[in-house]
């Protein structure tokens, strides 16, 4: 079966893929179909769930295909829970990952190590003819002080990981998997596909 997942993040799309592959689903990204003059759909919710829903409503009357949308973000407690669902568009707009980094690391240059806790949360539907289903996962962490480590996208070489004292950006692809919001989302979704399709 295939699915489309509506983002054109690469970061994303290297996640997701893996573990839908490993479920024998095939994965199209937004990136592959472009041709199709698909337009983009602006993340005008005020939560993840509500810009999930719009995505994957809107790309599946597009498309009519089965719709993977995820949104997701980095939620930070100390910060009245900045950055949430504007992560990606932290610094303005058209933000790098660096100028988001820098930000965070700025706005939180005077709160302590013992209330730097932030989480990251993963919203995901996933849409065809017969069903609109919701998936979540969230994973706890914190944020350090200076960034550390290569791998990954975003925030993660500021998110840190106690269980395996590594920052999200220093853990393998299959290792983020394992533990990430997106991860469990994933497989959650995976695991639904499968019962229905009994
Ligand atoms: P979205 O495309 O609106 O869901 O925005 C997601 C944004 O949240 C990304 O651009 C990143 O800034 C951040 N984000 C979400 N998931 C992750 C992750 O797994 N690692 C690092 N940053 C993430």
């Amino acid at each position: 079966m295939r699915i489309i997942f509506a983002t054109t993040n690469e970061g994303k799309i290297t996640e997701v893929n893996e573990l839908i592959n490993s479920a024998n689903f095939e994965l199209v990204s937004l990136n592959s179909i472009k041709n199709k003059d698909i337009p983009d759909v602006e993340e005008t919710g005020g939560t993840f769930l509500e810009n999930a829903l719009l995505k994957a409503r809107t790309y599946f009357a597009i498309l009519n295909e089965p719709i993977i949308a995820d949104d997701s973000g980095l939620v930070v407690p100390a910060l009245n829970n900045e950055p949430g669902i504007f992560s990606a568009r932290y610094a303005g707009a058209n933000a790098t990952y660096e100028e988001n980094n820098s930000l965070l690391l700025k706005k939180m240059s005077s709160i302590p190590v013992g209330k730097r806790g932030a989480f990251f949360q993963s919203v995901m539907v996933y849409k065809d003819q017969f069903q609109e289903k919701i998936f979540e996962g969230k994973c706890y962490g914190r944020i350090v002080k200076k960034a550390v480590g290569r791998n990954g996208f975003g925030y993660d070489p500021l998110f840190y990981y106690d269980p395996l004292q590594k920052t999200f950006a220093q853990l393998k692809l299959e290792e983020k998997n394992e533990i990430s919001h997106r991860g469990k989302a994933v497989k959650a979704l995976i695991l639904s596909l499968k019962n229905h399709n009994k």
